[in-house]
């Protein structure tokens, strides 16, 4: 038994808000235990210079956490005028998460701003803003497609992401802060619905993990992921059908 009573291969209570915001083309609140946060797609008639011309679209992603999301309060960004290296680092993630399951193509010239806002702070923020990302975006690309702005659904497959660490010599899943400040090994795992991986962050400065530490995190991390996709298809309904058809189309 773990800290706050989970089994080791147990994720927090996932609550999944949508329409969280009224005016973003996608938005959701995403709760995992005592982390929330605030994931909204908008979209926009343009692309990045470097873009320019060249028939595709862009998504771009920035993240932030409020001064009372954390234990103590942390200073705005905004008022130390730059954005730090963690932050950028998170933003870049989620951006490269969510780029590898859209066809950029079908976006044409437009970019899809993901904003991830973090009202509370309990560990596993960057890996939640994926997950909740995802439904942001899979909800603005559907407004587009809905509205016949676009012929074929961008969106080839679910994208989630989850932390795993080793945790007094025990590999565990989904870690609260209370535990990611003890972990010697801590590690994010994003996903796709396929069980192919994204990306695997992991680092063992404390004490290098072996081959079969490994192992057992990542396998603790595709049970997660897949329970956090099966939570996102219940959360875009309908919207579910549309996803992975234009590869089907493709072939
Ligand atoms: N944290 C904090 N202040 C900070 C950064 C992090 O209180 O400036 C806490 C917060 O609970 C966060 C946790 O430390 O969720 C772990 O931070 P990490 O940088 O590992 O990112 P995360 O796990 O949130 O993706």
């Amino acid at each position: 038994m773990r800290f706050d009573g989970r089994r080791e291969n147990e994720l927090r209570k996932v609550t999944i808000t949508k329409d969280y915001l009224a005016y973003a083309e996608g938005s959701v609140l995403i709760e995992m235990g005592n982390t929330k946060v605030i994931c909204s797609a908008s979209i926009e008639d343009r692309v990045p210079p470097f873009l320019k011309g060249k028939g595709t679209g862009w998504i771009t992603a920035e993240y932030g956490m409020l001064p009372r999301s954390t234990q103590t309060r942390k200073i705005r960004e905004s008022s130390r005028g730059k954005v730090d290296g963690r932050t950028q680092e998170i933003q870049r993630l989620i951006g490269r998460a969510l780029r590898s399951v859209i066809n950029l193509e079908d976006l044409g010239e437009r970019t899809v701003w993901i904003d991830c806002d973090v009202i509370q702070a309990d560990g596993g923020t960057r890996t939640a803003s994926i997950t909740g990302a995802f439904i942001a975006l899979a909800q603005g690309l559907y407004k587009l497609y809905e509205s016949k702005q676009i012929k074929s659904f961008p969106v080839k497959n679910y994208v989630a992401a989850i932390s795993v660490g080793v945790v007094e010599g025990t590999p565990v899943l989904d870690l609260c802060y209370e535990e990611d400040s003890k972990a010697k090994v801590d590690m994010n795992v994003i996903m796709t619905d396929q069980k192919e991986f994204v990306e695997v962050q992991g680092t063992g400065e404390e004490a290098p993990f072996s081959r079969q530490e490994l192992n057992k995190l990542l396998e603790l991390a595709e049970k997660g992921n897949m329970e956090l996709i099966k939570m996102q298809k219940e959360a875009l309904g309908a919207i579910d059908e549309l996803i992975g058809k234009a590869n089907e189309e493709e072939i």
